[in-house]
C-alpha cells in the first residue's frame, strides 16, 4: 500500500496534509479487505424528503455516495416548519456536500455548520442534522455493524422506556397509567389533559369577552398547579410508591410558581419534572436548584451549546432532554452525553411523534452506547410509518431493542412516503397561541 492508499484507507482524504507525520510505507505491505473497503467515498447528493404519516409533519435526509447502493439517512425533522428545512437541504446543504468524502463526519459538520457563517437556529441545525447523521449511516454500513458499535458498544441491554399517560380527569388518567403499567412500562408522564390544562379553568374567559381568535387557548397557572398536585396524589394512593411518575409543565408557569410547584411534588417523588421553565428563564434553575431536591429535565427548546453547557456544568438540572435534530445531530448529542457524563447528568432525549423513526433510531443508539443513560421517551410507530420506514425500533415489556442491521437499521421508502404528504401551504402546523386570562402571549 503506498501512503496515498494508505491515508485514503483512513478514510482522512484531504485533511492529512502532513507527509512526514506518517508511518513509512513498509509498514502497510499488504491491504487488509477492511482497509480496501474505505477506499474514498464521495457524497453524489443530498436530498430532503416530507411526510406526514401519523398526523405529524417529518423530515428525512437521504445522503447518496459515489458507492453503488450505498447511502445514509439522517432526522432533520422540524415540524412546525419542515418546509424552510427542506429549502435549507436543497439550495444550501446539497451543494456544500457534494464531492466530500464520506468518512470526514466531523470535518464536514464543523465545516457545514459554519458555512451559514450565523448559526444555532432550528432550521439550519435540523438541516445540518439530516446531514450528520445520514453520514453516521453510511459509516455503520460501510463498517458493517449498527453506529452503537462505532460507540464502543452497548452499556445496557436494552432502552428503558416512559410513555404518556394523560386523561381529562383522576379516573381517565388512573386507567391510562393501569395501561401502561400492563403493558410493561416501569416510568409513566402523568398529564391531566392539554398541556396547561385550559379545561381546569372555571371562570369566564377572553372568548366570552369576544376577545382572540377563535383557536386561541386558555392557560391559568393555579387551577394547573392544584389539579396537577391532586393527580400525583390520586395515582400514589392508588398504584403506590413503585411506579416511576413523569411530568411535562412544558415551561407555561412564571418562574416563582414553578419553584413553589416542585417543592409541593416533593412528597409524590417524581422520577423528573420535564421543562419547568422556558429557556428563556435559565438562569432561574440555581433558584430551583437551592430550593428542591425535585429531579429537573431540561433542554427539548435548546438549539445551541450556550444554552445547555450552563446547566450541565454548574450541575442545575439532573437530565438533559435535546431533540437531537435541534442541536445539529448525532454528533453534537454524543458530545453533550460526555459532557453530561463528567457532571452526573443523565439523558433524557427528546422522543414524541415529531421526531422520524431515523431519528429514535439514532436517540435509542444513543441510549445503548452513553453510561450516563437516564430514561427514553417512547413514542409508537404506526402503521403508515412502519409502511414508510421498514427496521423500526421493536418494544418489548417497556424496553426499546434496535435492529442489529449496519449503520441505523432503518430503512426509507421513497414511494410510500408519498402517499402521505405533509400540511397544505394555507394550512401550517402552528403551535397555537396560548394566553393569560388577559391576552398575554404564553411561551410553551
Ligand atoms: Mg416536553
Amino acid at each position: 500500500m503506498n501512503r496515498r492508499d494508505w491515508i485514503r484507507s483512513l478514510g482522512l482524504g484531504t485533511l492529512a496534509t502532513s507527509a512526514a507525520a506518517l508511518p513509512s510505507a513498509s509498514a502497510f505491505a499488504a491491504p487488509s479487505p477492511a482497509s480496501r473497503s474505505m477506499d474514498l467515498v464521495k457524497i453524489t447528493r443530498v436530498r430532503a424528503f416530507a411526510t406526514r404519516p401519523n398526523k405529524v409533519n417529518l423530515i428525512v435526509v437521504k445522503v447518496e455516495t459515489s458507492e453503488p447502493g450505498l447511502y445514509g439517512l439522517g432526522c432533520a425533522t422540524f415540524t412546525q416548519r419542515p418546509t424552510p428545512v427542506l429549502a435549507a437541504v436543497a439550495d444550501f446543504l446539497d451543494p456544500f456536500a457534494r464531492g466530500r468524502d464520506v468518512s470526514n463526519i466531523e470535518d464536514l459538520w464543523q465545516n457545514a455548520y459554519t458555512s451559514s457563517y450565523w448559526r444555532n437556529g432550528p432550521v439550519l441545525n435540523n438541516a445540518l442534522s439530516g446531514l450528520d447523521m445520514a453520514l453516521w449511516d453510511i459509516q455503520g454500513k460501510r463498517a458493517g455493524m449498527p453506529v452503537y458499535q462505532l460507540l464502543g458498544g452497548k452499556c445496557r441491554f436494552a432502552v428503558d422506556c416512559y410513555s404518556h399517560a394523560s386523561g381529562r380527569d383522576l379516573k381517565e388518567v388512573e386507567d391510562s397509567v393501569r395501561s401502561k403499567l400492563e403493558q410493561g412500562f416501569r416510568h409513566v408522564r402523568i398529564q391531566m389533559g392539554s398541556y396547561g390544562s385550559e379545561h381546569l379553568s372555571t371562570r369566564s374567559d377572553f372568548k366570552d369577552a369576544g376577545f382572540g381568535m377563535p383557536q386561541d387557548r386558555l392557560m391559568e397557572s393555579q387551577p394547573y398547579i392544584k389539579a396537577t398536585l391532586k393527580m400525583f396524589e390520586h395515582v400514589r394512593n392508588v398504584f403506590g410508591d413503585e411506579p416511576e411518575l413523569l411530568h411535562d409543565v412544558h415551561e407555561r408557569i412564571e418562574p416563582r410558581d414553578a419553584i413553589r410547584f416542585l417543592k409541593e411534588l416533593e412528597k409524590y417523588r417524581p422520577f423528573f419534572i420535564e421543562d419547568p421553565l422556558p429557556p428563556e428563564a435559565n438562569d432561574y434553575f440555581r433558584q430551583m436548584r437551592a430550593a428542591t431536591t425535585v429531579p429537573i429535565a431540561m433542554g427539548e427548546l435548546f438549539n445551541s451549546p450556550h444554552e445547555w453547557i450552563p446547566l450541565i456544568k454548574d450541575r442545575l438540572i439532573d437530565f438533559i432532554r435535546v431533540h437531537l435534530s435541534q442541536t445539529g445531530g448525532f454528533s453534537v448529542a454524543r458530545k453533550i452525553a460526555t459532557l453530561a457524563e463528567m457532571f452526573n447528568v443523565r439523558s433524557a432525549w427528546h422522543g414524541p411523534g415529531d421526531v422520524s423513526p431515523v431519528g429514535h433510531a439514532a436517540n435509542f443508539h444513543l441510549d445503548l452506547a452513553i453510561h450516563n443513560f437516564g430514561i427514553q421517551e417512547y413514542s409508537p410507530f404506526n402503521d403508515a410509518t412502519q409502511d414508510i420506514f421498514s427496521g423500526c425500533p421493536t418494544l418489548k415489556n417497556g424496553y426499546v431493542s434496535v435492529n442489529e442491521a449496519p449503520g441505523w437499521g432503518v430503512d426509507f421508502n421513497e414511494e410510500a412516503a408519498k402517499k402521505y404528504p405533509i400540511d397544505k401551504p394555507e394550512r401550517p402546523a402552528y403551535w397555537d397561541p396560548v394566553r393569560r386570562r388577559d391576552g398575554t402571549a404564553v411561551r410553551p
